[in-house]
């Protein structure tokens, strides 16, 4: 008979993980509730039929977001959070952010709160999916993107406001800027400390999966004392903590003919507008991509698109004392309980949560379900209209189909 126990971290950064650990999850809002439950079904099935009862996650639901509020009278209870720290690896579904007016982004003050500096978004093509290049399958990045600052940080007033009065004040009388007094402020702290540890994760990442390169993405060009620092901090953390195992890619222009030494990951950066068109037109030269909080937030939503769209777009938020998996998107209240869109987002942050974890074969056998499942022509309605011939499925019958094919 298995115990449910807490995983716990141990000081060297590895997992201690039981085999019945509780889990907490967020379902979310919107959309949420259904990608959980078709995610939660997959999940569960693909640990029972690796680990053959001898695993187990146990799912402890937190109450956040539009059901934390009508339950409890809280979006964002400090509980919560604990939780979330205490048992160190969650999972949560999107939650609702109103633009421009009502509370703060309970996923950004999940992701403040708890320090989950790095928002790991991997984004690879999975065969027969449909896609708008050319050549999907040469897209292979995982975009590491700053997770606590920038002009996320919520550090904003609006126009007109007392504090946006004596903000402009300040700067036009005491700094010699020239700002319009109607304007609303907002402010972009980005720093050395947190650029580092961002940027040592990703050349991390690319050390351990072998990868060629990191390209440090920004708009230092504009933004220099911002966007500009991050990449040359990106630049000082290669050389002062990876020395031996990166090369820059001057370097290997300036020493090597353009053609980078063996073993070593090329430390390259490029202006954030032109990455854009880049990663479009010649994506195999991309690995890992380190960036500022918004930049990030932006490629992956359109890299996303390369790949399958919104629906196929999985990612983690990572710190040094825990992390929470959750999709790239938000909460499609247009499609809020039809039972439609696709939870594969969801699912594949699933996977990442069981490959994290240490239970890989888990974690294979579920991509390896959605693989044979999409490439079957059964699919839901956003891949269904960008498949001719295609089965269009609930998102609990898709759910369902992944189960059967991983049987
Ligand atoms: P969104 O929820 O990401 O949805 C935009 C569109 O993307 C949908 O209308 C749909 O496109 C497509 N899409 C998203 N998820 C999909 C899925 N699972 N399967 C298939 N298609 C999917 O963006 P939004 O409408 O701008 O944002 C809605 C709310 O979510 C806002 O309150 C926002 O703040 C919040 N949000 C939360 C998070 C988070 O929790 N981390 C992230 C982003 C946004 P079609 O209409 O073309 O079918």
């Amino acid at each position: 008979m298995k115990t449910a126990g807490k995983i716990r971290k141990n000081t060297d950064g590895t997992l201690m993980v039981p085999n019945s650990p509780i889990i907490p999850f967020i379902e979310g809002d919107g959309i949420g509730p259904d990608i959980w439950r078709a995610t939660q079904k997959v999940l569960d099935h693909a640990v029972m039929l690796t680990f053959g009862g001898d695993r187990k996650i146990e799912w402890l639901e937190l109450m956040v977001g539009e059901k934390g509020f009508h339950e409890t009278g809280e979006w964002l209870s400090e509980e919560a959070l604990d939780a979330i720290k205490t048992h160190v690896v969650a999972i949560k579904g999107p939650l609702t952010t109103p633009v421009g007016k009502g509370i703060r982004s309970l996923n950004v003050s999940i992701r403040q709160v708890l320090d989950l500096y790095a928002c790991i978004r991997p984004v690879k093509y999975i065969e027969t999916v449909p896609s708008p290049m050319k050549h999907p399958e040469s897209i292979d990045m995982v975009i590491f993107r700053e997770n606590t600052e920038d002009v996320y940080a919520g550090i904003e007033w609006p126009a007109k406001s007392e504090e946006a009065r004596r903000v402009i004040e300040f700067l036009v009388e005491s700094m010699g800027a020239s700002i319009s007094p109607d304007a609303g402020i907002g402010i972009k702290p980005i720093s050395e400390k947190n650029t580092k540890r961002l940027v040592a994760a990703a050349i991390t990442h690319a050390i351990e999966h072998d990868l060629p390169s990191v390209t440090l993405m920004h708009k230092g060009n504009i933004m220099k004392f911002t966007e500009g620092a991050f990449a040359r901090w990106g630049y000082e953390t290669a050389h002062e903590q990876f020395g031996d195992q990166t090369i820059t890619e001057a370097e290997v222009w300036e020493s090597h003919g353009g053609k980078p030494p063996a073993g070593k990951v090329v430390i390259k950066d490029r202006i954030a507008d032109m990455l854009f068109q880049q990663v479009l037109l010649r994506p195999a030269e991309f690995h890992v991509i380190a960036t500022p909080n918004l930049n990030g937030d932006y490629l992956s939503d359109a890299l996303a698109a390369q790949v399958g769209g919104l629906g196929m777009a999985p990612g983690a938020n990572i710190g040094d004392r825990c992390a929470v998996f959750e999709a790239t998107h938000g909460t499609a209240p247009k499609y809020a309980g039809l039972d439609k869109v696709n939870p594969s987002s969801l699912i594949l942050s699933g996977a990442m949560m069981l490959d994290y974890l240490g239970w890989k074969a888990a974690a294979a056998a579920v991509r390896a379900a959605i693989e044979k499942t999409i490439r079957s022509g059964t699919v839901t309605y956003d891949l269904a209209r960008q498949i001719a011939g295609a089965t269009e499925l609930k998102c609990s019958e898709f759910a369902q189909k992944i189960v059967d094919n991983m049987g």
